[in-house]
């Protein structure tokens, strides 16, 4: 058969491959020996399905053999094996992979990128090898195939001869340099140590030829070297050993050998409940966000397995959306093996099971956030805005599990604090949690409405987040306070004294400012004089339930019904800009009263981020004072 050459993108990423500077070519073992695995998987369950396979559980095992005088080394399996357009499909084109998506490897110069985030599967054997052999037999076919690849080059597919079911891949290494000693890979102790280390839990024996020292049988006290096929992998699951005989280090390979993320836990969970209903259950949170994860590709969900059988890959049942991050497996023998996903879904095992991995996901977050404050953090920037999402969701329901998990920045600390931090440093005659939105913490910094809570000295916490009021008006208060936005009309910070002042100024002045509300008409839903400002000349204040960051946030949706906050345009009295306001408008200057009116509407506007309606007739409302 001729060449083929490799789809193009399939091309880029072998380049790489060959190219590769990435100091762990180890791996490439653990994903062949990952591939037999799930071709093993594949015939297994058929088997089992099927019973005139002659299901038989010793015919399935993966066998690595090291050939020193050709320097090659083969990874057998018993698995399903390819057929002709399969070897074709999945070995010719990469974009097959779901895992890897081009726009990064775009970014990536050699590899190291690609190889952290997404692993590559079978194409990293070309880190190692100079030509790759691959060998199969699909089941149900009398052909054998041989696919054959020297690297960017193209590959060849021809019939061969093969006895048995299953797939050799037979890696022809590359010659040794200074810097990589690739013959490494066909000694014994190396294979094993690498096995050991990435594909211990492989649920399949993973042979291999190696060196025993025997009593000799004509003289017992001497040895002899003998070879003899063991098994080199444990196969032992990582949620049915000791918890006392697990490293970190055994959790890490566990997850990346599951593919549970390409980066490294931040934290885990090994659960082992004996109550009543039994389970196991081996839980991680991730360090990084999923590259999909802010998507609708992202699926959220456990492993289920019942009695160590895979049931399902993406049990959505065990997980409430606001820990749609947490990966990992539960194993049940008390969760039947035949169960239908519809009737899953209803089991009252599977909740209990499901209330009882929450509770100590919560818990553990918890203690990850007194103990190792700055690991919480990590955690939170990634994944906090689930968890607000989470007080937000059902109306509120989960908020008392969720509300001591919150962090949010704070103008006095110049860093996250939790509600219980503020709370607890609150001076005697705060009433509120007082809170300012806006898009960055440098944006809110400067905004007017601060300005008197700051200078009273109360702490603020600063919302950046969408989600971060619509979060803090479900949970309404926290330890009996009660939150409150430092642009809500009132901030219940007036004496008795303060609030006969202001209203003395409100009636002083409630001609101009019935002027002005009559000028703005429906824009506004009042005009008053302004006890907040101290150095801005204006402001807008909000009344009832929406704010003005929720107005944003709320028509920013595609044909959401236009919801306004009623704003009310705050004054400050003692600026020069309201006295020349007050001068014309005692002088009746009815034009000059309109253009100060509008001026100032906008600068509120423009101070809030909010977009100035008409802005040609803003900048000739400008130039108009400048003439
Ligand atoms: P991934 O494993 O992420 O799908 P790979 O590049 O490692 O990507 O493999 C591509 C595909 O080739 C696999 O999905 C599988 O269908 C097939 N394959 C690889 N190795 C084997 C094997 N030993 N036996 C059967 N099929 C295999």
């Amino acid at each position: 058969m001729p060449t083929k050459e490799f789809k193009a993108e399939s091309k880029k990423l072998l380049d790489m491959m060959i190219h590769s500077i990435y100091s762990q070519k180890e791996i490439f073992l653990r994903e062949i020996i990952s591939n037999s695995s799930d071709a093993i998987d594949k015939i297994y369950y058929k088997a089992l399905a099927d019973t005139s396979l002659n299901f038989n559980k010793d015919d399935y095992y993966i066998q690595i053999t090291a050939d020193k005088k050709n320097r090659t080394l083969t990874v057998s399996d018993t698995g399903i094996g390819m057929t002709q357009d399969e070897l074709e499909n999945n070995l010719g084109t990469i974009a097959q992979s779901g895992s890897f998506n081009f726009k990064h490897a775009n970014d990536a110069k050699d590899g190291h990128d690609i190889i952290g985030q997404f692993g590559v599967g079978f194409y990293s054997a070309f880190m190692v090898a100079d030509k790759v052999t691959v060998m199969t037999k699909a089941l149900g076919s009398d052909q054998a195939y041989k696919w054959e690849s020297s690297g960017a080059d193209g590959y060849t597919i021809d019939p061969c001869e093969k006895d048995s079911i299953g797939t050799d891949v037979i890696l022809k290494l590359k010659e040794d340099t200074d810097d990589e000693k690739y013959s490494e890979f066909l000694e014994e102790y190396k294979l094993k140590a690498i096995i050991k280390k990435y594909s211990d839990f492989i649920r399949y024996p993973i042979k291999m030829e190696v060196t025993v020292y025997k009593p000799k049988k004509d003289n017992e006290k001497e040895t002899e070297e003998t070879k003899e096929i063991q098994t080199v992998n444990s196969m032992v699951p990582i949620w049915r050993k000791n918890k006392n005989e697990l490293k970190d280090e055994d959790y890490e390979n566990f997850y990346t050998e599951k593919h549970y993320g390409y980066d490294k836990p931040l934290d885990y969970l090994n659960i082992q409940v004996d109550g009543t209903v039994r389970y196991h259950a081996i839980l991680y949170i991730p360090e990084n966000i999923p590259f999909d994860y802010y998507s609708k590709d992202y699926e959220k969900g456990l492993e289920l397995y019942s009695g160590g059988v895979l049931i399902m890959e993406k049990c959505a049942e065990l997980l409430p959306d606001y820990f749609s991050f947490v990966k990992g497996l539960v194993d049940s023998e008390d969760i039947s093996l035949n169960i239908s996903r519809e009737i899953l879904q209803h089991d009252r095992k599977l909740q209990l099971i499901a209330k009882n991995i929450n509770h100590k996901i919560q818990k553990q977050l918890e203690k990850l956030l007194k103990e190792d404050r700055e690991k919480y953090e990590k955690f939170f920037k990634a994944f906090g805005r689930q968890l607000k999402y989470g007080c937000y969701m059902d109306y509120g329901a989960h908020k008392d599990e969720l509300q001591d998990l919150l962090l949010f920045y704070s103008s006095t600390e110049k860093k996250n604090v939790t509600l219980d931090e503020y709370v607890s440093r609150m001076p005697a005659d705060q009433k509120y949690i007082y809170y300012a939105v806006g898009q960055s913490n440098e944006k809110i910094e400067k905004l007017p409405q601060t300005e008197l809570v700051a200078d009273k000295g109360y702490e603020i916490l600063y919302f950046t987040d969408d989600v971060d009021e619509f979060a803090i008006k479900m949970l309404h208060a926290y330890k009996e306070k009660e939150f409150k936005s430092v642009s809500s009309s009132d901030l219940g910070l007036e004496n008795d004294e303060e609030k006969k002042e202001t209203k003395a100024e409100d009636e002083a002045n409630k001609d101009l400012f019935g002027k002005m509300k009559e000028i703005l008409s429906d824009k506004v839903k009042d005009v008053r004089a302004s006890k907040r400002l101290k150095t801005h000349p204006v402001c807008f204040a909000t009344e009832g339930e929406v704010s003005i960051e929720m107005e944003k946030v709320l028509n920013q949706v595609p044909n959401n019904q236009q919801v306004k906050a009623d704003k009310i345009l705050e004054i400050n009295t003692h600026h020069n800009v309201f006295k020349a306001l007050k001068a014309a408008f005692d002088l009746n200057d009815e034009k000059k009263v309109s253009l100060y009116t509008n001026l100032l509407y906008n600068q509120a506007l423009m101070v809030e981020g909010l977009q100035v309606q008409d802005p040609v007739a803003f900048a000739n409302d400008i130039c108009k004072l400048m003439n």
